[in-house]
């Protein structure tokens, strides 16, 4: 933990960037809520599930311990399961789950905070807003007065971190024309990108949040069926 917070801090240092600034997101899948506590005591703050399910299953025991992040691909039919407990949702990348999210968020009375994620490679296997339409899409988010836009996020293509690098200069431009859009429920604030085998490179191309879950908690295992 110590290392990878120092390892951020020498990255941004080096591209004259305030470490202060970037939020570390430890991504919990498959850890339980004994180890999540353990990386609580040594700092962290931010944690990201991408699964709904066991989000709820850990969430009674840190909750007001720690923010919560959503991480992964939110099904539309999920969203009243995690919009009164999560700060941001990294994964908004379709208009249904938008109209979804700010209905329920209209129900529980609050303004939900999302990131659009933008497939950047333009992967078929990924989920996200390809950079093209990122305009478009974010002009029919003006309806929605139950969702605040606060940036974007992408997951890279996975490839050696110095291959990754212009994928994150794309998306620190998409990022800063986000911020020139001005529409009322848009405050982009938040480049969520990089994980543990690209997050350096991420910082130095203008990440603030970046996501990383095995160089913190080491490998994960995955059960059975
Ligand atoms: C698991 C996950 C991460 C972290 O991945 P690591 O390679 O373990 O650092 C980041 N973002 C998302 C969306 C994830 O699901």
């Amino acid at each position: 933990m110590k290392t990878i917070k120092e390892k951020i801090k020498e990255h941004a240092l080096k591209v004259n960037r305030n470490p202060e600034e970037i939020i570390i997101v430890a991504a919990t899948k498959t850890f339980g809520v004994d180890t999540i506590k353990e990386a609580i005591t040594c700092g962290i703050t931010d944690i990201g599930e991408n699964k709904v399910q066991e989000l709820n299953e850990k969430y009674p025991y840190l909750k007001g311990e720690v923010n919560f992040h959503f991480i992964g691909h939110l099904q539309t039919n999920k969203v009243k399961y995690i919009i009164d407990k999560v700060k941001l949702i990294h994964s908004l990348d379709s208009i249904k789950l938008a109209g979804e999210i700010d209905k329920r968020a209209k129900q529980k009375g609050l303004i939900m905070d999302c990131l659009i994620e933008i497939n950047i490679g333009g992967e078929e296997s990924k989920y996200g807003i390809l950079p093209e339409d990122m305009n478009n899409f974010v002009k029919q988010m003006e309806k929605y007065d139950n969702i605040r836009i606060k940036g974007l996020m992408t997951i890279a293509p996975y490839i050696p971190a110095e291959e990754v690098r212009p994928y994150f200069k794309r998306m620190k431009e998409l990022f800063e024309n986000l911020k020139q859009i001005k529409q009322h429920n848009v405050k982009a604030r938040f480049l969520s990108m990089g994980m543990s085998n690209d997050y350096w490179v991420a910082v130095e191309e203008g990440a603030n949040i970046v996501r990383i879950g095995t160089s913190i908690f080491g490998q994960r295992q995955y059960k059975e069926g």
